[in-house]
């Protein structure tokens, strides 16, 4: 494998990259712990929280989803939250370590509508803050990315969820060419882009490996690249898969790690049935960010204070906000499309047959 001079990671074939995942996995690790040393302070963890300002009730049918409104699953659907409600909630996770916010809406796309426009100020709000404010809305056009962007968003957030084969088997109402256009938008505006997967859906190795292939070969790499181990919720298509191994976990951790060697590897969904040892082995391995949990406004949040415990056992220290960039200024809003200009986004209309059968 020969370095690419703008993009060091995009050499790598899938072969060797299939053999760097199937390396002992104490090589493994040790080469992994190695490149995230060149890259960031094996030391500091970012801890970032998933807020859910607008939940449940989506027309998609992503198979592991609860919030997909055709399957019947426990979720509380929730109207999208107001700006004291997220202040409140963005004050706490504040509090309580976290130097980034992600806010997700259950919608297909962002429409240029008036709760658009709220989430504008939502985004002015938690910008105001100094956190890092990430949102995770569904497709985005070029226009809404630069109005998120004028409001002072920092990062946004559109998963590849596995590669673009396997995506086929997983969601039929979205395609991966959109996810890809969605990036793009992103990036153009000037965001930075955060984009993972979830494994444990009944992909192959390969699948991981080949989606890891496409983030590498964005150019640039997105800057945030979370690993979820997919949470298999009653009631969805998925809901039979079984529990991930956390040391396919760390593979993939690893594998990442050493392919997209400036990006921040973020422990995301799972990591609550992860003991402190497992987690402990990820951080190794180069994750360098966990999500803290969604229910900020109401409870407690009992597992913040674990994590804290967690992070004073390993030495470990939060990172900051915008340790890797600039916090945005908000400008001004280039507003709202002409008729003319609305993108309409596809429909692949492919059929799954288990998504099919669950909601029935
Ligand atoms: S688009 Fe998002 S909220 Fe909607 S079903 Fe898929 S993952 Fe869930």
């Amino acid at each position: 494998m020969t370095a690419h001079p703008h993009n060091p990671t995009s050499r790598w074939t899938l072969e060797e990259l299939q053999q760097l995942h199937d390396l002992p996995l104490m090589e493994l690790l040790f080469r992994a712990a190695t490149v995230h040393r060149q890259y960031h302070d094996p030391n500091e963890v970012q801890v970032s929280s998933l807020l859910s300002i607008k939940t449940g009730g989506c027309p998609e049918d992503c198979g592991y989803c609860p919030q997909a409104a055709r399957y019947h699953t426990d979720i509380e659907e929730n109207a999208l939250m107001t700006v004291e409600q997220v202040r409140t909630a963005a004050e706490r996770a504040k509090g309580l370590g976290s130097s980034r916010l992600c806010m997700g809406a259950a919608w297909r796309n962002v429409r240029d509508d008036d709760e658009f426009d709220q989430v504008l100020d939502l985004v002015r709000t938690v910008n105001g803050l100094d956190m890092e404010v990430c949102a995770t809305l569904g497709m985005l056009t070029p226009n809404q990315a630069e109005r998120l962007a004028a409001a002072g968003l920092y990062a946004y957030n559109h998963n590849l969820d596995s590669s673009e084969e396997y995506y086929k088997e997983v969601i039929s109402t979205r395609g991966y060419e959109d996810r890809l256009e969605t990036i793009g938008n992103a990036r153009r505006a000037g965001l930075t882009v955060c984009s993972g997967g979830i494994i444990g859906m009944g992909e192959t190795v390969v699948d991981r490996l080949k989606m890891l292939l496409t983030l590498a070969s964005l150019d640039p790499v997105p800057e945030s690249v979370p690993i979820n181990a997919l949470v298999a919720v009653e009631g969805t298509p998925l809901e039979e898969q079984k529990p991930v191994d956390i040391f396919e976990m760390v593979r993939m951790i690893a594998v990442t790690r050493i392919l997209i060697p400036s990006t921040t590897v973020r422990l995301s969904a799972g990591r609550k049935d992860m003991s402190p040892e497992g987690q402990a082995l990820c951080f190794f391995a180069g994750a360098g960010s966990i999500f803290a949990g969604d229910k900020l406004l109401t409870t407690p949040n009992p597992e913040a204070f674990a994590d804290m415990e967690l992070f004073s056992a390993l030495g470990l220290k939060p990172t900051q906000a915008y340790a890797k960039g600039e916090r945005p200024t908000p400008g001004n809003d280039p507003g709202r499309p002409t008729e003319k200009q609305r993108i309409k986004w596809s429909r692949p209309g492919h059929r799954i047959e288990r998504n099919e059968a669950k909601r029935k």
